[in-house]
């Protein structure tokens, strides 16, 4: 069994502070889901667990199984069983997906080690098989001209080749037809085993009849607020996110006001103008 702790994670983007004091533990063999309204910072705490550069840690730790990652570097991260699934999939011109997956894998092996060609493509097979992924997708270059269903169901496929210990899914229901969700939904679930577990980033009840929670949490102003089962969801869904705020005494921000480059002025609209 593995184990991710993130203890009182503070993180900035662009001289902004968002993650404000995040504290979250899970283990294999469990399934965190993490709720909240737009722009609470739910992807930077995936892209903050995952290394990336624009995110930076100005107090706190992440730690797998007792390792600090937050020095490790991303490839480090990787080889180690973190996992992201983004929530905007990247394009790789020049690189065909199947290559890109055999060199990730490589890359967690022994120096005297090598993946069998035949177990690799059977493996792989068989993946796009389960996933209803259309079988000339692994051989094309990584999400380049791939529709937004099958960039998500990509990132599943990376997912279920490198089998990580950790996944962080960052909106992987969005842009999903009601086929798609359901097929994603229950690969991520039959991953669930005493070596994987994830934290599933979503807004939607939907994705929830597939992938069932163990613990459910919910990120507002840079903190996870409330953290509960099924039932928070339910709720969530039904009610949003106001009776919470009420509960903790929360006050919207100050509307944030852009200037366009059509002279036009922008409120966020997370923002309620008071
Ligand atoms: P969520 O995923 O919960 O919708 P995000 O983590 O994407 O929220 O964003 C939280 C806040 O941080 C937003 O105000 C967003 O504009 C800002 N932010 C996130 N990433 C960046 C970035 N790369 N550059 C500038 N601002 C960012
Ligand atoms: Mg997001």
């Amino acid at each position: 069994m593995s184990k991710l702790q993130i203890i009182d994670l503070w993180v900035k983007v662009e001289d902004k502070v968002i993650l404000k004091g995040v504290n979250l533990e899970m283990n294999t063999g469990e399934m965190h889901v993490i709720m909240g309204p737009n722009g609470t910072g739910k992807s930077t705490l995936a892209s903050t667990i995952m290394g990336h550069y624009k995110y930076q840690v100005i107090q706190g730790q992440i730690l797998l199984d007792g390792e600090d990652v937050l020095q490790m570097s991303v490839d480090e991260r990787s080889r180690k069983g973190l996992f992201l699934a983004m929530q905007y999939p990247a394009e790789i011109t020049g690189v065909t997906n199947s290559d890109f997956i055999k060199t990730a894998m490589e890359t967690r092996l022994e120096e005297n080690e090598h993946i069998s060609l035949f177990k690799f493509i059977k493996s792989l097979e068989t993946a796009t098989k389960e996933l209803k992924m259309n079988s000339n997708l692994p051989h094309r270059y990584v999400n380049v001209g791939f529709s937004g269903g099958e960039k998500k169901r990509n990132e599943i496929l990376q997912m279920k080749m490198l089998k990580p210990k950790f996944a962080v899914l960052d909106e992987i229901d969005s842009g999903l037809d009601v086929d798609a969700l359901r097929i994603v939904g229950e690969n991520v679930n039959d991953m669930k085993s005493d070596s994987f577990g994830a934290l599933v980033i979503t807004h939607y009840e939907r994705l929830l009849d597939y992938i069932k929670p163990d613990f459910v949490h919910v990120l507002m102003g840079g903190k996870i607020v409330k953290s509960g089962k099924n039932e928070l969801v339910e709720k969530i869904d039904r009610d949003g996110y106001d009776w919470l705020k009420l509960e903790l005494g929360m006050v919207d921000e100050e509307p944030i006001r852009t200037v366009t480059s059509l002279g036009t002025c922008a409120v966020n609209p997370n923002n309620k103008v008071k």
